[in-house]
């Protein structure tokens, strides 16, 4: 436990008058972070200024981005979570499983405009329940999603100098093993760990991939295996404020036990048209800055990401709540998640970022401290990584 001060950042003692004397300690406890969370508005500038202090003497002045494409693997999902706008059942318009030649081609898009990632999003295993799928997957010479996602990260180390970054959705000790050969780092939104979600008209109904026990098992045992790895809540898709405190606080744990969360996304739902919860109330900004900002309290020295085309406009205040990080941008793919909310263009991210005093710096899908997890897992991947990353870390060519 530490005490520090908002207003003396540099002596390390964290002065508030608007909270209890416990609420002060850092890194928070359950019971302060709760009341954090909810806090009044005339508290919220005490709370992001703790926040601030915090971040600052983690990681001052650098924020960083990976530039990078994105590659919708397939969309093809057996899970139907009321908030997507990505997955698709056969036949559907728009149903799509990328062919080899298509994921090479985005990604050789991507080279040339100097990214140093691929994203590959994908729905979870949907073989499992349309025959469809495994068809194709046969046609293209693969057992299941998994199989095809691992040829074609190994394609991409091997051909092109991206290095891949899988978010395949649930994984088995075998797969964490077998992709992490092929990828430096991987992810997993953790999401929530409120299982009510998924009961009827919950976001979760009918999504046996989003059960909270089973996404902390494949996050627990990348810990295991010592694989950097990415997760994150999603807030707003019907949770308490204490639900996103019992999250953070699970992920906490399993980066205590296994040192390996490179990154802690938080994400906030944003509604659309097409989806089961349109009319599902957006979190507001309050609710967003006052989660960044407790996230930061529970883990002082975790990088903290919230994609800026989710909050826009005037996005760069969510450096006021304590993040450090900007997550993938692409200047190429659009955002297959959210695809009405474009990416930044990457020079107004640099000025706005500029303007909240930091420089901005591109990183890889594996963050700098993370990297001698990844080397020794394959010697194509130490390779891979050589030559795309600089003297400090981040990627060599910077933006
Ligand atoms: S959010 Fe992911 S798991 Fe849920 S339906 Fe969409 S693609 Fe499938």
């Amino acid at each position: 436990m530490r005490q520090v001060n908002s207003s003396h950042p540099a002596d390390g003692q964290l002065r508030v008058s608007t909270l209890n004397e416990q609420s002060r300690s850092v890194p928070l406890s359950r019971e302060a972070a709760c009341s954090w969370i909810c806090c009044r508005d005339a508290e919220l500038a005490d709370l992001l200024s703790l926040a601030r202090a915090v971040r600052d003497s983690f990681k001052p002045r650098v924020v960083t981005y990976s530039r990078k494409v994105f590659v919708p693997l397939t969309n093809l999902c057996r899970d139907y979570c009321a908030y997507c706008t990505f997955r698709r059942d056969p036949g559907q318009a728009g149903a799509h499983t990328m062919t080899p030649d298509e994921v090479l081609e985005i990604v050789r898009a991507g080279e040339r405009r100097g990214c140093a990632e691929a994203l590959f999003s994908l729905g979870d295993k949907p073989e499992l329940i349309f025959p469809e799928v495994r068809e194709t997957l046969a046609r293209l010479g693969f057992r299941s999603t998994l199989h095809y996602l691992e040829a074609m990260c190994e394609l991409v180390l091997r051909k092109t100098r991206l290095l891949p970054h899988p978010n395949p959705g649930l994984m088995s000790r075998q797969w964490i093993s077998r992709l992490a050969v092929v990828s430096p780092s991987m992810g997993l939104m953790l999401e929530t760990t409120n299982a009510a979600l998924l009961a009827p008209g919950g976001a979760h109904y009918q999504a046996p991939d989003k059960v909270p026990v089973r996404r902390l098992r494949t996050i627990e045992e990348a810990g295991r295996q010592g694989v950097p790895f990415t997760t994150g809540i999603l807030i707003g898709i019907g949770e308490s404020p204490e639900d996103r405190v019992d999250a953070l606080l699970a992920i906490r744990e399993l980066h205590r036990r296994f040192g390996h969360i490179q990154e802690v996304i938080i994400q906030n739902f944003r509604a659309k048209a097409e989806i089961p919860m349109c009319h599902h109330p957006e979190p507001s900004r309050g609710e967003m800055l006052r989660t960044i900002a407790v996230a930061r309290l529970l883990m002082p020295e975790i990088n903290l990401q919230a994609p800026p085309n989710l909050s826009e406009p005037d996005y760069e205040e969510l450096l006021d709540a304590g993040i450090n990080d900007w997550g993938g941008v692409s200047p190429l793919t659009p955002d297959f998640i959210n695809p009405e909310r474009p990416w930044p263009h990457l020079q107004e991210l640099e000025q706005r970022t500029r303007r909240k005093g930091f420089v901005l710096r591109q990183r890889l899908p594996v963050y700098p401290e993370f990297l001698s997890l990844s080397r020794p897992k394959s010697s194509l991947l130490a390779a891979r990584l050589d030559a795309t990353v600089d003297a400090e870390g981040y990627a060599r060519r910077a933006a």
